[in-house]
């Protein structure tokens, strides 16, 4: 079997790394030529517009998935006709709109945060400050600007090039959690316990997991992530991103693929997000999600810290995605397991200082998690 990934980040690449050992062939499209994930899978360049030369990549393939979001979804649907695309092009369409995707939860009776269109009226009620983000190809804290109060809408609207944009309310969250799950094609889902995430200038910055939770709000956030896959008839893995406020999620937003904050689980759960979601496609038996002891997964921006000396701390893994530095840029990851959260502390907190700029800030990101709190 050939599964063909439109969009050849480190998405992909993880996704052949984890389907190789299944005895599957990865084909992966991506104008770049460089793309990182063509070290293991072979590469077709060609424009994610470019509806000929995807059809072209679809025909060598016998089923289609995507790693990043702003393919088109359209593209993909027309693909359909040619080979399986999962998980299914509505899926995709509805979490690059962010309206459409807060409808989504809205109408599920997912509790989201307050916002409305702009351009379009602003309830009365509504509350400041609020954050408006660009309504499509938005990520990693891209396209979003905090707006103080009513009368700086319109220069936040301004430097968004005044394209349509959803106004939301800020939410004033405990600690930022994620849910991966994983539904099959019998409709089967299963989920992986939550994780806490922690972000830095809109971006990842670092994952701790298992979430430290009670086991109501583990299931508050399997029922929603059963209800969404459901509705969207889901195939594959997905994350939900929600805010903790108080005990009840408020949910921020889906990406319709495997996750940053699901890293963890290639060495931290007993079948990584990136073997499910080959599993799900391909429509093979679905592996247990469950955690192996304790991992933290740290997100190198911009450039790699040093290896060896990462290396060094015990239960340490090493994810260089073979990209060129650039700022802001992830480039790799290092997810580091131990058997209980005091082992974890050891082994990350006390080495990060050898990490530089970055272990410092991360030191910090840590201090506001605080790996000895036990969790409630
Ligand atoms: P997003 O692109 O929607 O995932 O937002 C990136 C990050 O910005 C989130 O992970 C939060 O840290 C922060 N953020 C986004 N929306 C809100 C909100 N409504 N209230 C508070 N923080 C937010």
């Amino acid at each position: 079997m050939r599964i063909g990934i439109v969009g050849g980040g480190q998405l992909a690449r993880m996704l052949a790394l984890a389907g190789i050992p299944l005895g599957i062939r990865f084909s992966v499209y991506d104008p770049a030529p460089d793309a990182c994930a063509s070290t293991v899978a072979d590469l077709v360049n060609g424009d994610f517009e470019d509806l000929v030369a995807l059809k072209a990549f679809a025909k060598q393939c016998d089923l289609v998935t995507f790693d990043f979001e702003n393919v088109s979804a359209s593209a993909l649907a027309e693909l359909v006709a040619r080979c399986p695309v999962r998980p299914p092009p509505l899926a995709l369409s509805t979490s690059q709109d962010r309206l459409k995707e807060k409808a989504l939860f809205a109408a599920l009776g997912v509790p989201v945060a307050p916002h409305c269109a702009i351009p379009g009226d602003i309830p009365a009620n509504f509350d400041f400050p609020a954050i408006l983000k660009t309504t499509r190809f938005g990520y990693d804290g891209k396209g979003q600007i905090g707006v103080a109060s009513r009368d700086a809408l319109d220069a936040a609207h301004a430097a968004l090039r005044d394209v349509p944009c959803v106004l939301e309310s800020k939410v004033a969250f405990e600690r930022e959690l994620s849910i991966i799950a994983v539904r099959n094609m019998s409709g089967d889902v299963r989920c992986y316990p939550l994780t806490e995430n922690v972000h830095a200038n809109g971006v990842l910055a670092l994952s701790l997991a298992p979430a430290r939770v009670t086991a109501a709000l583990q299931k508050q956030a399997e029922t929603i992530a059963v209800r969404v896959a459901d509705a969207l008839e889901y195939v594959g893995v997905f994350a939900i991103e929600f805010f903790d406020v108080g005990g009840q999620l408020v949910a921020n937003e889906m990406a319709p693929r495997v996750h940053n904050s699901g890293h963890w689980t290639i060495e931290g759960a007993v079948t990584s997000q990136f073997e499910n979601h080959i599993r799900a496609i391909a429509g093979l038996p679905l592996g247990d999600c469950s955690a192996r002891g304790v991992s933290c997964m740290l997100n190198w921006v911009g450039a790699l810290p040093d290896r060896a000396a990462a290396l060094t701390i015990p239960g340490a893994h090493w994810h260089d995605y073979g990209k060129q530095a650039r700022s802001g840029r992830k480039v790799g990851h290092m997810t580091v397991v131990a058997e209980c959260r005091g082992q974890l502390d050891e082994r990350v907190r006390e080495r990060l200082s050898e990490f530089g700029e970055s272990g410092g800030v991360l030191c910090d990101l840590l201090d506001l998690v605080n790996l000895n709190r036990t969790g409630d």
